[in-house]
């Protein structure tokens, strides 16, 4: 069996509710990388590289310039040998960050052309499945050019449509400045009520300093977890926070592989791990930087972002998770969902996975996927119609 073609498919569209934002950046467009492996047996795997806008174009050229031309004639099956293979040459390139991505869309892809081969799902691959059902977690609460005032009513609002559309928790943005951080997560607590988890993620806009005093004030609100409070390269201001907060410090979502897991975790800065399957290396390096974490007592909560195919692989990687500890009753790994809307989610597939629907009829759980591989088809019409050739994505 030879792989035959590697194809980027960048797609986009305006956001039909106008800009949304996060404590770096607006945004007005949704996009997704998809990469499609094609083989001389007719088997086709399908992948995903994280990355939105411009990033999407620069990763395809990665894809299908520089990692294509070294896998097409392989075997698909031989999934490390490839994938060492393009680690070994792209790290005088970069370790990190986009080359990175580019190859975690084809290693996805990769696993999922052997899950139809073996005719088992990715859960059954990478050990089986833990549970039947994984219960969702529903982050919204975006940031827009508004007041603070506003932020906060519509906040507080938000966080109570997510708890009852049947969200096991929610998690939102922060960014404003301290004073009006703490006044949403306010507003969100009271949204939601007492009980509910919630979760406040930060995407590194502060100090350790800063973030010491937001995270107080989440510590007085049992906020469940406090995301990338610092920038991903402060391991010390993650080790700081984690020192002197009570509320779990979460983060990991822009590490990659396991030489940059490795260190984020020798710093026992996090509470728990977020990897990004899409971004750190693919379900090759996943599994590599799942063992470090388990070694590390560190629980995973996998980061989730993008279409049908990131949050279809991550059904069957947060289905396969092991308990950590164990226990009668032990902590139970969510799937991260997002909220706003997200037609290459929804509308992708030619079977759509129906998340807001099982969530809302399901106790707010999905159903583990059992076809081989990832078991996702994306519609080839719908690829056609949002593809991004050059233009602005
Ligand atoms: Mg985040």
């Amino acid at each position: 069996m030879k792989i035959t073609a590697i194809k980027s498919h960048v797609l986009a569209y305006d956001l039909p509710d106008g800009e949304l934002g996060y404590s770096q950046q607006y945004y007005t467009r949704r996009t997704a990388h998809l990469v499609e492996v094609s083989t001389d047996e007719g088997v086709t795997g399908w992948g995903e590289c994280f990355g939105p806008g411009g990033v999407a174009l620069v990763n395809r050229t990665i894809v299908e310039q520089v990692i294509a031309p070294m896998l097409i004639g392989r075997d698909p099956l031989e999934r490390s040998a490839c994938w060492h293979q393009v680690y070994n040459l792209l790290r005088d390139h970069g370790q990190k960050g986009m080359p990175m991505q580019a190859l975690s869309g084809v290693d996805i892809a990769l696993w999922d052309i052997a899950g139809k081969i073996a005719g088992l799902p990715l859960h059954a691959m990478i050990g089986g499945k833990q549970r039947d059902r994984v219960g969702v977690y529903g982050y919204g609460m975006m940031l827009k050019r508004e007041s603070t005032d506003d932020h906060v009513a519509r906040f507080k609002d938000e966080a109570q449509v997510i708890r009852d559309a049947g969200f096991h928790a929610t998690k939102m943005k922060v960014g404003l400045g301290l004073r009006a951080d703490i006044r949403l997560a306010q507003a969100v607590r009271e949204g939601v009520g007492d009980d509910f988890p919630l979760m406040v993620d930060a995407n590194h806009c502060y100090t350790a300093g800063d973030a010491l005093h937001v995270g107080q004030a989440l510590d007085e609100l049992n906020a469940f977890w406090f995301e990338e409070p610092v920038a991903p390269e402060d391991h010390d201001g993650y080790r700081f926070l984690r020192e002197r907060l009570t509320t779990r410090i979460a983060g990991g979502e822009a590490e990659f592989t396991r030489f940059g897991w490795r260190d984020l975790l020798a710093s026992k800065g996090l509470s728990l791990a977020q990897p990004e399957v899409c971004a750190l290396g693919g379900i090759s390096e996943y599994l590599k930087v799942l063992a470090l974490c388990q070694a590390n007592m560190v629980p995973v909560m996998n980061h989730v972002w993008g279409s049908a195919v990131a949050v279809a692989t991550n059904i069957h990687l947060v289905a396969a998770l092991e308990p950590m500890p164990g226990g009668l009753f032990p902590s139970e790994p969510w799937l991260e969902f997002d909220t706003t809307h997200n037609a290459f989610r929804d509308e992708l597939l030619e079977e759509p996975l129906h998340i807001q629907k099982q969530v809302a009829a399901e106790k707010g759980t999905v159903a583990v996927l059992n076809k081989p591989g990832i078991g996702v088809d994306p519609d080839r019409d719908f690829l056609a119609h949002y593809a991004v050739e050059s233009e602005r994505p």
